[in-house]
């Protein structure tokens, strides 16, 4: 029986540990946290419930696959439910912008703002639809280590333009500066300022319209539990609280990992959903890495930071929607200070979370769950945390109690929070960035990190800092690029009886 061990227990992990037992290898996964699903933790206090991390789910079709790829149904196990708005944009005056439900409707929400701008997002959504083609559809899951398969790409990116920002790809269709930010914060959900971010993220305005936006019930920690039992009935073992230290190399081959403690795991293959910028940074020798692979850890720039605030409210807030953008009323500035300064700023924009608005079970009767995250600097701008961290809990209170949640200090039952050196602490992410390396144009496709090792053989890479990039459809997506890179194992059954 040929053995695989997976290194990282996130949604790229939890992918690859399916697929390669699909492939028929005997698989382990270990993962260095007390639950499954890397940053999808899930956190329970005072009767309340978190989702620690992503909430929002596109392209289900990507969750079904590993379900369906062994005779299953995903509806079996979790269930989606379709949302509607997608999301609300609040902004600083007070204006709301709900996005989401059919074309027509946000049709009519633009015209709100500019009658002439609904001509252009059409326009918008069509040129997004022809990335998506190229970026989603023939890409995504396909290996990008050889220079000759980006060579290949570039006309149709260069005709895409894909040499430009998301927010020139925007501001060249929209022209009200709320619709244009409202249209361009989708960078962020992958850890790129938009005025940097290459316009191939442009195509997430069309894998929103083609499949709408979907919310676990239970949250996304459900979803992983799913996933937790369909590997429990395929025989998957988890192995949970490990570390693992090393990647044990052979004759210029993967042979397995060695863990914090001193324990070893052969493997014939070993699957790396760490941060890459770690893996090779820490857990293999520079002599089993190429120059490339050691350029890129020193020099690929790193997404931005998050704060991420839970809290818990002894009454209801019935008016808030399940996902609210507020914006403040800096935005490009604000960007430039998040990505490139060595400070927090004083201000911030939020993405609000309340479950709570279709899933009672997140919160006691009466009661509210949420969670409030701002980008702010990573690690690498030295900001002290230990005296900032309390800081912006305060200000972002307050400023919720102003513009949302109306007395908020007076409700609020629970709440603790995660910095940027908690991502560190808890996912070994570097600079504690909330979403490994950025999405720059010249940090994608063959230029991120490589989903086959930059070294030993039989060692591949996939999560967010890998390609095709970071986000659940992404990670998701770098499992599939390893199904045309791991050989299948010779005479295994591929479906495993139900
Ligand atoms: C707050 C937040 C909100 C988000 N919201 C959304 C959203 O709504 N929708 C969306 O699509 N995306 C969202 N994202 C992005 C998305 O969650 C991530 O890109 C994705 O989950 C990352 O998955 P991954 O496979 O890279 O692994 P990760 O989730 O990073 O998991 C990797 C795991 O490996 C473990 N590990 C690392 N090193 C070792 C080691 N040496 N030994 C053992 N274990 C190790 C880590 O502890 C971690 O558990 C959000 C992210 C955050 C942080």
């Amino acid at each position: 029986m040929s053995r695989a061990v997976v290194v990282g227990g996130g949604f790229g992990g939890i992918a690859s540990a399916i697929r390669l037992h699909a492939k028929g290898y005997e698989v382990q996964l270990v993962d260095r946290c007390p639950n499954l699903g890397g940053r999808a933790q899930v956190f329970e206090k005072n009767g309340f419930r978190f989702d620690a991390g992503p909430t929002v789910i596109t392209a289900p079709f990507l969750f079904d696959e590993l379900f369906e790829l062994h005779g299953r149904r995903r509806e079996d196990y979790v269930e989606f439910k379709r949302l509607d708005p997608w999301y609300r944009f609040q902004f600083s005056d007070g204006d709301i912008f709900d996005y989401g439900g059919e074309i027509e409707d946000t049709e009519a929400e633009i015209a709100r703002f500019n009658s002439d701008d609904v001509e252009g997002y059409r326009r918008l959504v069509a040129h997004s639809e022809k990335i998506f083609d190229v970026g989603f559809t023939e890409l995504s899951d396909r290996p990008f280590h050889k220079i000759s398969t980006m060579l290949a790409q570039i006309p149709a990116l260069a005709r895409l333009k894909c040499y430009r920002t998301v927010w020139q790809m925007v501001s060249a269709h929209l022209r009200h500066p709320k619709l244009r930010q409202a249209f361009s914060v989708q960078p962020l959900l992958v850890g790129g300022n938009p005025f940097d971010t290459t316009s191939i993220y442009g195509l997430i305005h069309f894998l929103e319209r083609r499949w709408g936006i979907h919310f676990a019930m239970g949250g996304t920690g459900a979803l992983v539990e799913g996933y937790r039992r369909l590997m429990e009935e395929l025989g998957i073992e988890i192995k949970l609280n490990a570390t693992v230290d090393k990647i044990l190399v052979e004759e210029k081959k993967a042979r397995g990992v060695q863990l914090d403690c001193g324990a070893l795991i052969e493997a014939d293959v070993v699957v790396a959903n760490v941060d890459p910028k770690h893996l090779y940074g820490h857990m293999l020798d520079s002599s089993q890495q190429t120059w490339a692979a050691q350029k890129k850890t020193q020099y690929h720039a790193l997404s931005m930071g998050l704060f991420v605030l839970f809290f818990g409210t002894d009454r209801e807030y019935p008016e808030i929607a399940h996902h609210t953008i507020w914006l403040g009323q800096r935005y490009r500035e604000l960007l430039d200070e998040i990505f490139n300064s060595n400070a927090l700023p004083e201000d911030f924009s939020l993405y609000l979370h309340r479950p709570t608005a279709t899933d009672p079970s997140f919160a006691p009767k009466g009661c509210e769950s949420f969670y409030v995250l701002a980008p702010v600097p990573n690690l690498n701008a030295g900001i002290d945390w230990k005296t900032n961290g309390p800081l912006l809990r305060q200000r972002i209170i307050g400023s919720l109690s102003e513009h949302m949640l109306p007395d908020l200090e007076k409700h609020l039952v629970t709440d603790f929070y995660m910095t940027p050196e908690d991502f560190k602490k808890d996912y070994l992410s570097v600079g504690g960035a909330g979403f490994s390396v950025a999405p720059l144009f010249t940090q994608s496709a063959w230029f991120r990190f490589h989903n086959k090792a930059e070294g030993p053989e039989n060692l591949y890479l996939v999560g967010a800092g890998t390609h095709p990039g970071a986000g659940l459809p992404g990670v998701v997506s770098s499992a599939k690029v390893l199904d045309r890179l791991v050989p299948e194992v010779a005479s295994s059954p591929i479906i495993s009886a139900a």
